[in-house]
């Protein structure tokens, strides 16, 4: 098994399965991983890897390096979807979260104004009135919830903070309502001997109760395409995925879009 980190802060263009060709922005380190979450299935590893050495890019720079590459791509006439912070943990947990949104909007306006921003994120940082007002402000605010099942969230997204509390973050996801995109992760398998299955009906039929109090704009169902931590997490297949997506639209109204 092996893991990948981000290796700068931005990446890319790359192919993503769900959001086209994306440019990433990662606002964690480039040689190790700070995240509020622990997931078994994190393509970046685990949070036992360490915080690495570089510490996090000042909004400065990102704003510089964001500029020169966007600059690059326009003479080069590269073609581009969408700007995606992810990367190495929990863009969120940046200090210059707010500002580095801000800058990012000035420059997709100046270099690719049909560009959309996403940003994917734990949704642990909701209870920040600057976090908030940032995500409000871009195309895609993606947030995630795996589960509403405490057991299943300890043990899939293992919360950092002991206090963490699955009800609130719903609560405080629901806030933005059609603002939000929801994406949950779908996989089974074991981890230090206990099953994780996330898959279930009981799982889903929360899940969708969740989803119907929420009302986000669309909900993201995908599986596991890359190396993770856990190893033995399995793939859901595609028609598991469209069936429960299906269920999902049936009984919420709200649009799925799968991916696996
Ligand atoms: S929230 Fe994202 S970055 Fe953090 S551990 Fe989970 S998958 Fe990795």
């Amino acid at each position: 098994m092996q893991t990948v980190l981000f290796h700068s802060t931005i990446f890319g263009p790359i192919h993503s399965r769900r959001l086209g060709s994306s440019l990433g922005i990662n606002l964690m380190p480039d040689d190790g991983k700070i995240c509020s979450f622990d997931c078994i299935y994190c393509e970046a590893g685990y949070n036992a890897q360490g915080h690495g050495t570089t510490g996090l890019p000042a909004r400065a720079q990102v704003a510089a390096m964001l500029e020169q590459k966007l600059g690059t791509m326009k003479t080069e006439g590269t073609p581009l979807d969408v700007i995606t912070f992810s990367g190495n943990g929990e863009p969120t947990l940046h200090p210059e979260f707010e500002g580095v949104i801000d800058d990012t909007i000035a420059l997709r306006d100046r270099y690719f104004p049909n560009v959309k921003i996403s940003v994917l994120s734990n949704a642990t940082r909701l209870g920040s009135e600057s976090v908030c007002r940032a995500l409000a402000r871009v195309d895609n605010n993606i947030l995630k919830l795996d589960s509403t099942v405490p057991s299943t969230v300890a043990l899939l997204d293992r919360p950092v903070d002991p206090s963490f509390d699955i009800g609130e973050v719903i609560d405080r996801i629901a806030t933005f309502g059609s603002n939000a995109i929801v994406q949950t992760m779908l996989t089974r398998g074991t981890h230090e001997g206990i099953t994780v299955d996330n898959t279930t009906d009981a799982e889903i039929d929360a899940l969708i109760e969740a989803y119907g109090r929420i009302k986000p704009r669309e909900i993201m169902l995908y599986t596991i395409d890359r190396p993770t931590p856990e190893i033995s997490l399995k793939r859901v297949s595609r028609e598991e995925l469209a069936a429960a997506g299906a269920r999902i639209t049936r009984r919420t109204g709200i649009p799925v879009q799968i991916s696996g």
